[in-house]
């Protein structure tokens, strides 16, 4: 018999279900080892995965930077730079929290397609972990490489601009 909850365990990790739905996963996860270990798993991931995009930040004095760059464009008398550099400034700090949140959104919904896709190679698979183990470690290695890649354009980006 097989009442396992796994389908709910990702929308039960994003607050997405009712409250009932969330009770009945409750009650399941404290009678079930296998679903409770799976969702210690799936937050394992999940807090992996959002480390690697909370590391995607705006760099340390990058705002400083660009404020002390303003800063000396007035002071030399430029002052019909200070309207396009503030609103640079609005547009770069506002990309960046758009990012931020679009990537963590997207991190999840990476997420769900990983989990899915463990569940149908399980079930294709049977118990080979050992493929599933790889196909997982695979799939997480390539977020973190995606990760890096994006956090390299981004550092590509603020040097550039670092560097008028
Ligand atoms: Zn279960």
């Amino acid at each position: 018999m097989s009442n396992h909850i796994e389908d709910q365990l990702s929308a039960y990790m994003d607050n997405e279900l009712s409250e009932t739905e969330r009770q009945q996963v409750e009650e399941h996860l404290n009678t079930c080892t296998e679903c409770s270990e799976l969702l210690k798993d799936l937050s394992e991931i999940r807090n992996q995965v959002f480390n690697v995009f909370h590391s995607v930040e705006a760099p340390e004095g990058f705002e400083d930077k660009v404020i002390h760059t303003i800063g000396l464009n007035v002071s030399k008398g430029s002052k019909w730079l200070l309207v396009p550099l503030i609103s640079a400034l609005c547009f770069i700090t506002l990309t960046f929290v758009l990012a931020g949140s679009f990537l963590f959104k997207l991190g999840s919904i990476m997420l769900r397609v990983i989990y899915n896709l463990i569940n149908v190679f399980g079930n294709i698979l049977g118990s080979n972990t050992y493929i599933v183990v790889g196909s997982v470690v695979f799939s997480i290695l390539l977020i973190i490489a995606s990760s890096i890649s994006i956090k390299h354009l981004i550092k590509t980006e603020e040097f550039r601009r670092a560097n008028w």
